[in-house]
């Protein structure tokens, strides 16, 4: 059974949907958390295990904030196993012709250079130490080619796909693992409006009718996921982006009368 016993484990985003699921169930499964994000909503999620998890206010796309969240582990903690670099905003679904170059550097800032600065800062703490450890980070299916999100956003998980990949070859010989997670559609804060959208249309049972398994996703679906990255069960797996869509992404649009449906 997956234990990360003894494990010293940071996720940002941890106040709300993908990272709160993530903070608690890698407390759950033994590891001393330091839950931080932006709103003070991580307090909430710190009191859930609060012999586990201690909870932190930081802007992940800020240097001095990462710095001082590896810093906080290794005060109370004494070590650095595993950082999960999950914090990230949509900032809307506009065009390409009506973003501005503001609106681009505040997504990139944030989604991108925030896992940057989580490999940059959290890789050294952890070869510093010469454990390994394990750096993940949330892309999006958004990431793998367009249709799921707003241009910057869209670029910007591209960027952690590859950002991964580089991080895995640069930490080459630490037994550091960087790896990313893509998301399809999970029921969060980022996607609520549609979620309300829906339901007050009576259309809830449209939600993921996209994907084979025909339904939309759960922040525990995509934890899940993170704890495998997270934990020794995934030794060998390093610089890869793991899909967490119920299949969304597996095909090309298909005319479904003229190729069929097995189970339709
Ligand atoms: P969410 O809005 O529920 O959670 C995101 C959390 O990040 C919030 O608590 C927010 O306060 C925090 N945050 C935002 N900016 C921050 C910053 N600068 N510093 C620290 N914290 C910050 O949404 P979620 O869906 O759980 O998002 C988690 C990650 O999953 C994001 O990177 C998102 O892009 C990605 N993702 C989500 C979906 C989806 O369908 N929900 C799909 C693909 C990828």
């Amino acid at each position: 059974m997956t234990d990360l016993t003894g494990k010293i484990a940071i996720v940002t985003g941890a106040g709300s949907g993908i990272g709160r699921a993530s903070a608690l169930l890698f407390a759950e499964k033994g590891a001393k958390v330091i839950a931080a994000d932006i709103t003070d909503k991580v307090n909430d999620t710190a009191a859930e295990n609060p012999e586990a998890i201690t909870a932190m206010t930081c802007d992940a796309g800020s240097e001095e904030d990462v710095q001082a969240l590896v810093a906080k582990a290794l005060e109370l903690h004494g070590d650095l196993h595993i950082f999960f670099a999950n914090a990230g905003i949509s900032g809307g679904f506009d065009g390409i012709f009506d973003q501005s170059v503001e609106e681009w550097e505040e997504i990139l800032r944030i989604n991108l250079i925030g896992p940057f600065l989580a490999i940059k800062h959290a890789g050294k703490a952890m070869a510093d130490k010469g454990h390994g450890g394990s750096i993940i980070c949330t892309a999006s299916v958004a990431g793998l080619r367009s249709g799921a999100g707003g241009p910057a956003y869209t670029a910007s998980k591209a960027g952690v796909v590859n950002l991964v990949r580089i991080g895995a070859q640069q930490l080459s010989g630490s037994n550091i693992r960087c790896n990313a997670i893509c998301p399809g559609l999970i029921e969060t804060g980022m996607t609520e409006f549609m979620y309300k959208m829906v339901r007050e249309r009576g259309l809830e049972d449209k939600v993921g009718q996209l994907n084979p398994m025909r339904r939309g996703g759960e922040p525990i679906e995509i934890a899940n996921a993170a704890l495998f990255l997270a934990s020794d069960d995934s030794s060998y797996v390093n610089g890869h982006a793991l899909v967490v869509d119920g299949g969304l992404s597996s095909s090309h649009p298909f005319s479904k009368q003229k190729f069929g449906e097995t189970a339709a």
